[in-house]
This record gives structure tokens, sequence and C-alpha cells, in this order.
């Protein structure tokens, strides 16, 4: 078996404990003598897996009691419908966009309502977060919205932005669970799993009570209707089951680390690593500015396509894989999630000096 350092913006690297416990426990979970996969979501194996990802959840993000957890499919970006059908009471809401994800939110929302652009970064190439101390917030705005990490350009709002009393819904796939957040700020805060917690193919969104009603706007089908699974514990038809169990074991894993703060100091320790090398390197460069950098996904170029490719392509020949930037900025991307570990990072920038050294 020969394990590569993953960088992949997702589905993304998992823990190796985790992994380890899943095939230990593939053939029988538990002595139910099956894996989750083949085990009914209405037994009362899977009731209790469900029971301690949730308090699990709430436990690494102290999440209040008057907020719900749910376990849906359809991705993040099925809640870019899913958000204004249940919100949008006015039919105006406010987005902040910052990337290709704000983007696509805000354009979904626009077949339900008024969704106004009131400020945006796109002028140069999503590479900055927008002054959002002084928004022109619509007073009849329903939520403001914001994606609160930018997988693709590597941005990260590091203070929420002023929403002038209205409620935040923030999009924090790619940066759940990275750090601690205060629950109690937002009003929907959600995110597909499988960049920083789990696999593919589930969301999780947590949302304030009194914002689950029944009064959604009309047509609004019943599965996407926030109520449909707050009422039934996440069970209201068949949820992803296996996905919930792994999630659950990467909660579990986080808990046994020292829980979120102990993850942001690893976090930050990690991506020091590599923002200290981009700083000073000769050939590679960081494509966002220094005040607003995720410590998640780290964008970098050359500013030479076949230099970069070359780069790609022997990074991956050491094990170190899918560095490759996303279309629209171009160049190599990182992606150093909670489970990537330290020694992965360090593999990675002892390969650029390497690289910079032999190329300059
Ligand atoms: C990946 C990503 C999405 C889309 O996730 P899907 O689960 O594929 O729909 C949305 N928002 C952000 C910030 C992402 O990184």
């Amino acid at each position: 078996m020969s394990r590569v350092y993953n960088f992949s913006a997702g589905p993304a690297v998992l823990p190796e404990p985790v992994l380890e416990e899943l095939a230990a426990e593939m053939m029988d979970y538990n002595g139910t003598g099956m894996s989750v996969m083949e085990m009914s979501h209405r037994s009362a194996a899977f009731q209790k897996i469900i029971d301690d990802a949730e308090q699990d959840l709430r436990d690494l993000m102290n999440i209040p009691d008057n907020y719900k957890v749910l376990f849906l499919q359809g991705g993040a970006s099925q809640q870019f419908a899913m958000i204004p059908l249940n919100l949008m009471k006015n039919k105006v809401a406010d987005f902040i966009v910052t990337g290709q994800w704000a983007k696509k939110a805000y354009q979904e929302a626009q077949k339900y309502g008024k969704a106004n652009k009131i400020a945006s970064s796109e002028d140069k190439t999503f590479s900055y977060i927008p002054d959002c101390s002084d928004l022109p917030v619509s007073p009849d705005a329903d939520y403001v919205y914001i994606c609160e990490n930018n997988t693709i350009y590597g941005t990260k709002f590091k203070q929420l932005p002023d929403t002038k009393g209205k409620d935040l819904v923030a999009d924090v796939s790619s940066c759940f669970l990275s750090e601690p957040v205060d629950v109690s700020k937002y009003a929907i805060i959600y995110g597909g799993v499988q960049k920083n917690i789990g696999p593919a193919g589930m969301v999780i969104v947590i949302i304030r009570e009194d914002l689950i009603r029944e009064d959604v706007l009309p047509g609004t089908p019943t599965m996407l209707t926030y109520k449909t699974h707050a009422d039934a514990g996440s069970l209201y038809n068949t949820p992803n089951s296996y996905c919930i169990y792994v999630c659950g074991k990467v909660f579990k894993w986080l808990k046994g680390l020292g829980g979120l703060e102990a993850m942001k100091r690893m976090n930050e320790e990690k991506a020091a690593i590599l923002y200290d090398y981009l700083d000073q390197s000769r050939l590679f460069k960081g494509t966002v500015v220094k005040e607003d950098r995720s410590l998640m996904n780290v964008p970098f170029v050359i500013g030479d396509k076949d230099m970069e490719a070359k780069f790609v392509k022997e990074a991956a020949e050491h094990g170190l894989v899918n560095l490759k930037g996303h279309r629209t900025v171009g160049g190599m991307r990182a992606s150093i999630y909670n489970a990537m570990p330290k020694a992965g990072v360090e593999a990675l920038v002892a390969f650029m000096k390497k690289f910079e050294e032999e190329n300059i």
C-alpha cells in the first residue's frame, strides 16, 4: 500500500485513523454482522450513529439549542435553491459575491425573488474580500448571503460582514470545522461535507429554528422544505447513511485532537509553512492579498504555463497529487484541509524548493 499526499479541493483527503476504522468495521459493524452501508436507516444501530454524529457536532461547534442540525443530500449546490425557497419571505436577498460559488448562489436566487449583489471582488479575479463594514444592505432583505471560504480563489472572510441586523447565511463548505465559530451569529451555516469533513454526497445545514416554517414559497417541493427534514430528524427519507457514519467518525477524531481550537492552531501552523515559503520564493507567487488568505485553499502561480504543467506533473511523480489550479485561476492550488498532515505540507514545500532551485 502506498498513500499519496492528496491536495484535492474536494472530494478530499480523509484522516487515516478514520479510514482504518472504516476498513475494520466494513464486514461487521459493532456486532451487527453487516456494514453500515447494508443497514436499515430505521434500525436502532443506525439511530445511534446519527444521534451520536449530531451530538458530537453540537459539542465541537457549541451549537445553541435553538438551532437544528440537518443531514441532507443534493450537495451544497442544492442549498443555492433551498435557501431562497425557504427564507425569501419578502422575496429579497443580498449577496456578497466573492467567487464562483457565491455567484452561483446569487444567480440561483434570482429565480425566486430579487437577488441584489451588494459587494463583489470580481474586478480582481476574486483575489480579495471586499470591505463589508458599511454595505448597502436592502431594508427588506430576508438575509445576507456569503461564501465564507472561497475554495477556488483561496480567500476567507476574517471578519463577518456587518449585515445591519439582517440574518446572515453562510456557505462554509471548504472551512467547515477548520476553526471555532460563533454559530449564534448566523441564521444558517451550511456546507457540503466532501471538502473538509467526509465523503461526497451530503450537506450539513445548521439552521436557527424560527427559520424552519411551513409558509415557504409556493411550489417548493416537500424534499426542499427544511421543515420536512427538521421534523423527521433528517430521516424523512433514506439519508446518505454511510456518509453520516463517516462524518461521525471524523467528529470523534476532531474531538480526540482537542476540538476546533486545537484544529485552528494546527491549520495555522500548516498554512504558515506554505505561505512563508511563497512569500520569499523567486519562482512561485501566491495569488491572494495577504490579509484575506485562506487557511484551507492556497492558490499559487509561476506565471509560465509550461513550467506550471511541469511542476504539477513532477510533483505527482513525487506523491504530491491534485495540485493543478482551478481553470479560472490557472497555476496551482494546494488544499490543506484538516486531514492533511503537517508532514504533507512540509513535503510539498521541500519539493517546491527543489523545483525552484532546478528551474530558476
Ligand atoms: C464545492 C463547493 C460547493 C459545491 O458543492 P457540491 O456539494 O458539489 O454542490 C459549494 N460551495 C463551496 C464553497 C464549495 O467549495
